[in-house]
């Protein structure tokens, strides 16, 4: 059989504002994970439109596209296309999850919910020749699934390639997050078996890893018995994990052993009125700084992501941000405004109070305002969302951020670090055009080496400056 895997680009991947780096990063595990189910015999082709021009005068048996919100639209027009021609179109992802009847319209099966137990399923049924229109994945688990068919990834393409999954879904409940509509109707939250995620990470060349899990630390017993078994591998890796995990126990010293040097944090508002809005109660009465500080001391740097446009959001919101994560020495930020994604707790909430202003996916890019502000107005909030960027990554900013660490060894990886990723647009773009983006990774691996622990607390502002900004994320 030929079957055809497709990433659709996201529209802002391709807008002339837009960053060709950040869009060439990972390769399309998802589609990869789900290959592993196909037959050796079966003749695939993965293709991932942002690091590659797609070809679509093919005529496959089997057509699989990946939905998210931006690439949707792109995403229904391959599919017609491929409809058009005879091909057997499924649709699978978070958007499609969250508007099923939308999706429905443009495939022949779609998918609800992860894949790995309701692919194999239409696999079946699809020999048969019986396959059902809907699929709905009811029965979690990671257990025994087969290693993911990385051969299909052109790792060449992408800056790095050695991302890996080993956890599903979260234990929190954000009410801006897709989690809880993505993994409705079953578990929201579970992880591979300890000895088969180490497995997958032995198989991966080089040193560097990418955790893409929502939330690595979010459930300790797995992540403890993970790091033990990473110790001694001589890897580096980056992650994502929350406050409040960070601040807990001591799991956060085993991953720094096990070779964690950046991590992203949702610390995501200042405010508890925001964070209660946001059902974000992890990071309620939580220690931002402290958490800061704990990551520093164990020479780890931090991705801090930040959301503007929360009811309780006034004009200053922007400058104390950003403020904020220069004076504590905030490697590198992201900033997004709000966006009711459709199939969220926010998007119905802001859908009774009549606030959601369009439908049009390609703006729910969280660069655009979609739905109707309270207490700043739509332009004030875009216009304060690019100042936020521009000011942080500021060359006086970065150079700022940089100094806040004690050891000269990590005010040279912070600094190399974010400038490096902000500043040298015309060399990336060089890089991804030759494609030579993987000869990169070297470099990567040097910048994310081991800093000897620092004592809590950066070097460059008096405490009562840290606390100006009092308790927040
Ligand atoms: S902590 Fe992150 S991944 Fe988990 S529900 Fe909240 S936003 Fe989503």
């Amino acid at each position: 059989m030929k079957i055809k895997m497709i990433l659709p680009a996201l529209t802002e991947a391709e807008s002339p504002l837009w960053r060709p780096i950040k869009y060439t990063l990972f390769p399309p595990l998802g589609l990869a994970t789900l290959a592993a189910f196909l037959s050796s015999d079966d003749e695939i082709d993965l293709q991932d439109q942002h690091v590659e021009q797609l070809r679509l005068d093919d005529a496959p048996d089997l057509v699989m596209i990946q939905v998210y919100i931006t690439n949707a639209f792109r995403a229904y027009r391959i599919a017609d296309h491929y409809r058009r021609k005879g091909c057997y179109v499924i649709l699978g992802g978070l958007h499609v999850t969250s508007l099923p009847d939308e999706a429905l319209a443009h495939a022949d099966s779609i998918f609800i919910g992860p894949g790995e137990d309701t692919f194999p399923r239409f696999l079946a049924d699809f020999k048969k020749r019986a396959p059902q229109r809907v699929y709905t994945s009811d029965n979690r688990t990671l257990a025994g699934i087969p290693p993911i068919r990385r051969d299909l990834i052109k790792r060449h393409l992408y800056l790095v390639p050695n991302s890996i999954v080993v956890t599903r879904g979260c234990p929190h409940h954000c009410n801006f997050c897709y989690k809880d509509a993505f993994f409705e109707g079953g578990k929201t939250f579970y992880t591979q078996l300890v000895d088969e995620a180490l497995a997958e990470i032995n198989r991966l060349p080089g040193r560097h890893l990418y955790f893409l899990d929502d939330h690595l630390l979010g459930n300790a017993k797995f992540a403890e018995s993970l790091f033990e078994g990473m110790r001694g591998m001589n890897r580096v890796f980056q992650g994502a994990s929350t406050v409040d995990a960070i601040l807990r126990g001591n799991l956060i010293e085993k991953a720094a052993d096990a070779g964690l040097r950046s991590l992203f944090v949702g610390f995501e508002t200042f405010s508890s009125k925001n964070l209660k809005q946001s059902n974000k109660k992890q990071n309620l009465e939580k220690d931002y700084t402290k958490a800061v500080d704990r990551l520093h001391s164990l020479g780890i740097m931090i991705n801090g992501s930040f959301v503007f446009g929360l009811d309780d959001d006034d004009g200053d919101v922007f400058k104390r941000t950003v403020d904020w994560g220069v004076n504590h020495g905030i490697t590198t930020a992201t900033y997004h405004i709000l966006t009711p994604y459709p199939g969220t707790a926010l998007y119905r909430s802001m859908e009774v109070d009549g606030r959601i202003l369009t439908r049009d996916w390609d703006r729910y890019d969280t660069r655009h305002v979609v739905y109707k502000t309270k207490t700043l107005t739509a332009q004030e909030l875009e216009a304060g969302y690019w100042w936020a960027y521009n000011t942080f990554y500021s060359w006086q900013n970065i150079v700022k951020s940089s100094l806040y660490h004690d050891s000269v060894k990590h005010i040279g990886k912070h600094f190399l670090y974010t400038g490096g990723w902000k500043k040298f647009e015309p060399l990336w773009n060089f890089m991804i055009k030759t494609g030579g983006l993987n000869s990169m990774l070297p470099l990567l691996e040097s910048i994310l080496s081991q800093v000897k622990p620092q004592k809590s607390g950066g070097n460059v502002l008096p405490h009562s400056e840290k606390e100006l900004v009092g308790l927040v994320d």
